[in-house]
């Protein structure tokens, strides 16, 4: 395989029921250290058969674990909490190593997942049902949420620690038993925190994994005892789970690909914007769903911008994500960054201003990693490709806009609505955005508005298929389903049959 060397020959498999399983037959799939081009470990790729018996350890697991009163499912959380924090920067090296982002980026990633894990110490409080006495004389109704039973979670490569964070410690702790299928291109920490579950006291069945892919997938979304699926990457995938778990009758939330903008007013700070659009744009390579792909620049907001951009881009540290000082890492694959130098020639192709080129970027003694520089472009119009699509590497478009409306409207037309930025000091501007843009998450002066735990997490448009946001309370209840009991006792029954519609008596 071109100019790589394996190093190691480590095996990376599935969690099953407890304990590591590499069932015999399976085929593999080499996993790279991005900044260096070497194999690192072949990964495991189930066949339908290890999905079967992943499903049945979580169906084995499920009566039990849904049937724990939730203050002591909380105390086990608490304690995989603490071994999360113990092994943050374990779990931070094995981000570096396969996904390629800088080590202080990885440790920022295991943070914001430690954040979720906390929300979900609060179960107990989440769970509360609500209650009403006397609805009708002797009769009592209230609602409580019970766990749906094996739930599946499906994930990228961009954030191996954080998004299946967002899923399984909501959904475990809500009683269900979880099965994640994490991206085949990173797949290492999941078998670490899979382990840490184990110490943590998780009976074993409550959460498995299983490495693979489009296979792994399909019997995941087939299967009749999974009951709902949460899946984070790209808007093609996403689609294509959102109708395939619906038509097997489960629950799906699927949040898909984006294009953030981050628009620019005349009137803003312009030292900070510009530290915010080199940050957000070309922060672990732009490989982030929420990274900031398109500048807005309203008005002389372009020309005073743009000599700022194109000297802080020139200037980024791009070196291996191990080394302490790196500001952005390499690109995750050979292919990903032949897929994201080919953006940039049709962007030239298509008359955009190429301002930063970061094609044929090369690191001194790491030659054979994925390397692209930051890359920036002027003058880029709504109908261009560069513009249109998701392209998910460190390519910052940027666009000129004369008026705020035109900029606004530029944004509500796009396909993707998940994250957007403003920066402008007028107080009413900001508010206006806020209400009118068609986003689902926004910031205002903050250039990636990752909501906090509580408040989770989830675009508009065709950046998110279903109706529940991952993580905070909507997380619990897609993994929680309704049920409403209503009471009364033989003292308080009236006598005889009643053959009209019950109303409050
Ligand atoms: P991807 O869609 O290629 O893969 C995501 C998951 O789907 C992986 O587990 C993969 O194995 C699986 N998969 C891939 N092809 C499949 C197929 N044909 N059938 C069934 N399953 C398949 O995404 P990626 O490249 O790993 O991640 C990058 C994408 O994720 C970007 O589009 C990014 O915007 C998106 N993303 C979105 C969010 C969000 O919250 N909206 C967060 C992170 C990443």
């Amino acid at each position: 395989m071109n100019d790589q060397t394996i190093t190691s020959a480590t095996q990376i498999g599935h969690y099953i029921g407890g304990a590591v399983a590499l069932p015999p037959g399976e085929t593999s799939q080499p996993v790279t250290d991005p900044a260096t081009g070497a194999v690192t470990g072949q990964v495991s790729l189930a066949t339908r058969a290890t999905v079967d018996q992943a499903v049945a350890a979580a169906q084995a697991a499920f009566p039990a674990w849904s049937n724990m009163p939730p203050i002591r499912r909380a105390r086990l959380m608490n304690a995989f909490l603490a071994l999360v924090r113990e092994n943050k920067d374990k779990l931070a090296e094995a981000i570096t190593r396969e996904h390629g982002k800088v080590f202080t980026d990885a440790q920022g990633e295991v943070e914001r997942g430690i954040d979720i894990i906390e929300f979900a110490c609060g179960i107990p409080q989440l769970l509360k049902g609500d209650y009403t006495d006397q609805v009708s004389t002797g009769i009592d109704n209230w609602t409580l949420r019970q766990p749906l039973g094996v739930v599946a979670g499906i994930t990228p490569f961009n954030f191996p620690v954080m998004v299946p964070m967002w899923m399984f410690p909501v959904a475990i702790a809500a009683g269900n038993t979880f099965i994640l299928k994490p991206s085949p291109t990173d797949p290492s920490a999941s078998l670490i925190y899979a382990d840490l579950m184990k110490q943590a006291g998780f009976p074993d069945g409550v959460f498995n994994v299983v490495q693979g892919d489009k296979v792994a997938v399909d019997a995941l979304l087939e299967h009749p005892d999974v009951k709902a699926v949460s899946f984070v990457g790209s808007t093609p995938i996403a689609n294509y789970i959102y109708e395939t778990g619906a038509r097997h009758g489960k629950r799906v939330q699927a949040l898909g690909g984006a294009k953030n903008h981050m628009l620019v007013m005349p009137d803003a700070d312009m030292d900070k914007a510009a530290d915010a659009l080199i940050g957000a744009g070309f922060g672990s390579a732009g490989e982030r769903c929420m990274a900031i792909s398109v500048a807005m620049l309203v008005g002389d907001a372009a020309d005073r911008l743009i000599p700022a951009l194109k000297a802080r881009a020139e200037s980024l540290l791009v070196k291996n994500g191990m080394e302490l000082d790196a500001e952005m890492g390499p690109i995750v694959t050979a292919a990903a960054r032949e897929r994201i130098a080919g953006y940039i020639d049709k962007g030239v192709q298509e008359g955009a201003d190429l301002v930063v080129d970061g094609r044929g970027y090369s690191v001194a003694g790491h030659e054979d990693g994925f390397w692209l520089g930051p890359t920036l472009f002027d003058n880029v119009t709504a109908d261009m490709t560069i513009y249109r699509e998701e392209i998910f590497g460190p390519v910052l478009s940027c666009v000129r806009a004369a008026t705020f409306a035109d900029g606004l409207k530029l944004i509500n037309e796009h396909e993707f609505g998940n994250g957007v930025s403003l920066f402008t000091r007028d107080g009413n501007v900001a508010r206006e955005f806020g209400r009118q843009v068609q986003v689902g998450m926004v910031g205002i002066n903050v250039p990636i508005p990752v909501p906090m735990a509580w408040h989770g997490f989830g675009g508009w448009k065709r950046s998110l298929f279903g109706d529940m946001h991952a993580y905070g309370e909507e997380g619990v209840r897609f993994y929680t389903k309704q049920k409403s009991i209503m009471q009364r006792w033989p003292e308080s029954i009236s006598e005889g049959a009643e053959f009209t519609m019950p109303v409050s008596k």
